[in-house]
């Protein structure tokens, strides 16, 4: 069997009730493997709880309830060694403007225990390809250098595993290409990648295994080509002749009208074969110009699996 990069059991958080806002649970008693080398989506709805589950595996958040474990390391029996196998690139900026990129390395590297021989700030200010702006004030950087900067802070200790916090939402074509191209590197030399997206085409190409969750709840585990294929809703898309008179009738389909005379059939390629959807369209003397198919992509399954549950 694989190893796990991280295991996690029953965990649960509930904030403490605000002012006015009652207390609800943002995690509610989740399960999880991540397998060592993945690259693993976390994707759900905002408020789904995405971010309070990486801010407990990075020791940001006290969890209320629950197991985790990273690369063997119980987070509440090797408090330090499972914070040492983890680097996080967190969602918020927060970095401190007085600090250059060199610095904010340097300082990360010391919070961590590197030893100053066995840092690499040259060769990360490479990698997110801030070189230039070594010794530049942090806030004098652009929004995209200081996203980067993020992600080199997250790398000072060289951990496992790696864990980012939708590093795209909000950032230029550019710097996503930049990021994607980072992190299928750091991946292929064999770090663990975890990260949450709001983009689903981005987690259909990024990611090897998807984990969905809902209202602190875990709805789908499993890879990626698994969960697409889950879906097997097929569209047909008729581009007729000539006007048409009669809709289609068969068993299993659905038929809607789409402007410009376009027919979309919908079925379930499993238990309807394509070739009786082209019979109901001959039988209702309908002439194909034109047909193509549409797929379920992930944001059907995601759609799906989050319709208020
Ligand atoms: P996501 O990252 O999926 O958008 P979050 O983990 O940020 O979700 O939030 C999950 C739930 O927990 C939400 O209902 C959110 O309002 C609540 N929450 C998050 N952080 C806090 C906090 N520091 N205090 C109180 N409630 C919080
Ligand atoms: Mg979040």
């Amino acid at each position: 069997m694989d190893k796990n990069a991280i295991e996690i059991r029953g965990l649960t958080k509930t904030y403490k009730a605000g002012r006015g806002s009652p207390e609800k649970p943002a995690l509610r008693g989740i399960d999880l493997d991540i397998p060592m080398g993945a690259v693993f989506g976390l994707l759900g709805p905002n408020g789904a709880g995405k971010s309070t589950l990486i801010n407990i595996l990075a020791g940001l958040v006290i969890k209320t309830a629950g197991q985790v474990t990273i690369w063997g390391f119980d987070q509440d029996v090797n408090p330090r060694q499972a914070r040492a196998s983890i680097g996080v690139m967190p969602q918020e900026l927060n970095l401190d403007p007085f600090f250059t990129p060199r610095g904010a390395l340097e300082v990360q590297a010391g919070l961590y225990g590197v030893p100053k021989s066995q840092r690499r700030s040259d060769e990360i200010l490479r990698l997110i390809g801030l070189e230039d702006k070594a010794q530049a004030y942090a806030r004098t950087l652009s929004g995209g250098m200081r996203r980067r900067l993020l992600l080199g802070k997250a790398l000072v200790h060289m951990p496992h595993v790696l864990v980012l916090d939708e590093p795209t939402a909000g950032v230029d074509i550019e710097l996503r290409e930049m990021l994607w191209e980072n992190i299928r590197r750091l991946n292929a030399q064999g770090m663990t990648i975890i990260l949450t997206t709001h983009y689903l085409e981005e987690a259909e190409e990024m990611c090897d295994e998807i984990a969905i969750i809902n209202h602190g709840n875990l709805v789908a585990r499993d890879s990626t080509a698994n969960l697409l294929g889950q879906l097997d809703t097929k569209t047909m898309i008729i581009h007729p002749d000539e006007p048409i008179n009669t809709l289609p009738e068969c068993e299993g389909i659905e038929v809607i009208t789409r402007p410009g005379g376009e027919l979309a059939i919908t079925y379930q390629s499993g238990a309807t074969p394509a070739e009786a959807v082209l019979d109901a369209v001959h039988r209702a003397g309908i002439r194909i110009r034109d047909v193509k198919t549409e797929q379920a992509d992930l944001q059907d399954v995601f759609l799906e699996l989050t319709r208020s549950r």
